[in-house]
């Protein structure tokens, strides 16, 4: 697709009886260099051949308006010029034309020229969708794996963090608690007789009643530094960090009376009419040496004498 901007219509019949024995070749010509930009742009030629001396403009200002326009700073400009003087060619060059011709060039050279151009610039059209598409396809993949890596840590169900990202976050906290000394605290809970209550209102319903007691554990820790993970089954953990252990017993104890409050109906409990959680609290300033196990070992313990004592409260470990 070649596009030849010159003024002389003599000068246009010759390249277009030149380029006629060329079938491959389309050819577009454009006697007014106020139409030039415009037409470069519609017919989006893979080579312009640009006149020098035009009336009224200056055919190097219409090479500098090519390169400086998106949509034409990449095509190959040839400028035809009468002129031989290696002052004028520089000047082309420098303004940003690719090729230089004396008019009216022999037709092989003419064709030559023009094949060559055309050829590169296809290719590095190609090139250019080539890398798009691979850049493009990058950027899917590094999505990909985030989203892979926030599902590998999140429970199917409640959408806290897993028992794997627990273990993560906690080991990571323990150490940043241990360098800082500043507190740790844990908080574990467990939903009172859940057992029965799958087996009085089935599986699905105990399900819903496990995302609601999460989203409750997500509302109330909101304000405070905690992560909140499904430890297994229906027993969720609480990471507090920097926070010492009468904030987490002031934050445990909110959270009980909030899972009361839901005041779901719980048929099969002979704690309460309604679903309720106990919990188990721990809280340290860790030790160079120390394992972050014994925490939740003790928590564990905790929450083990909060069901030995009636459930539906918070018991916290000495
Ligand atoms: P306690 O008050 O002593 O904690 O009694 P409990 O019945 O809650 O304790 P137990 O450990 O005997 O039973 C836990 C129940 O939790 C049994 C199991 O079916 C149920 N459970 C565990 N994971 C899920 C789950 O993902 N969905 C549902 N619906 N139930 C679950
Ligand atoms: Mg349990
Ligand atoms: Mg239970």
């Amino acid at each position: 697709m070649v596009l030849l901007v010159d003024d002389q219509l003599l000068v246009g019949e010759s390249v277009r009886i030149m380029l006629g024995s060329q079938p491959h070749m389309e050819f577009h010509y454009c006697p007014d260099a106020i139409d030039a930009l415009r037409t470069a742009k519609e017919v989006r030629p893979t080579v312009i051949l640009q006149d020098l001396v035009m009336p009224g403009v200056n055919g190097l200002d219409l090479v500098r308006q090519y390169r400086a326009d998106p949509a034409t700073s990449s095509i190959p400009i040839i400028v035809l010029s009468s002129k031989e003087e290696a002052a004028v060619k520089n000047e082309a060059f420098k303004a940003g034309a690719n090729d230089y011709l004396v008019k009216l060039p022999h037709e092989v050279e003419l064709i030559a020229r023009i094949n060559y151009h055309s050829k590169s610039y296809l290719n590095q059209l190609q090139r250019d969708d080539a890398y798009r598409a691979l850049r493009e396809s990058q950027r899917q993949l590094l999505e990909m794996n985030f989203q892979l890596q926030r599902l590998t840590n999140l429970d199917g169900l409640t959408g806290l963090s897993n028992r794997r990202h627990f273990d993560q976050h906690m080991e990571a906290e323990w150490k940043r608690a241990i360098r800082s000394q500043t507190p740790i605290s844990l908080l574990m809970l467990d939903v009172d007789h859940f057992k029965s209550y799958n087996d009085t209102r089935g599986h699905l319903a105990g399900d819903e009643v496990l995302k609601t007691i999460a989203t409750t554990i997500q509302q109330t820790c909101l304000r405070s530094s905690g992560t909140a993970a499904r430890f297994g089954g229906e027993e969720f953990a609480l990471i507090l960090t920097a926070t010492d252990m009468s904030e987490s017993e002031r934050l445990g104890e909110q959270l009980r009376r909030n899972v009361e409050a839901l005041q779901i109906p719980h048929g099969g409990s002979d704690t309460s009419p309604f679903v309720t959680v106990s919990l188990g609290g721990a809280s340290t300033i860790p030790q160079e040496g120390d394992a972050f196990l014994r925490l939740v070992d003790a928590a564990d313990k905790a929450l083990y004498r909060a069901k030995e004592a009636g459930r539906n409260r918070l018991v916290f470990s000495e």
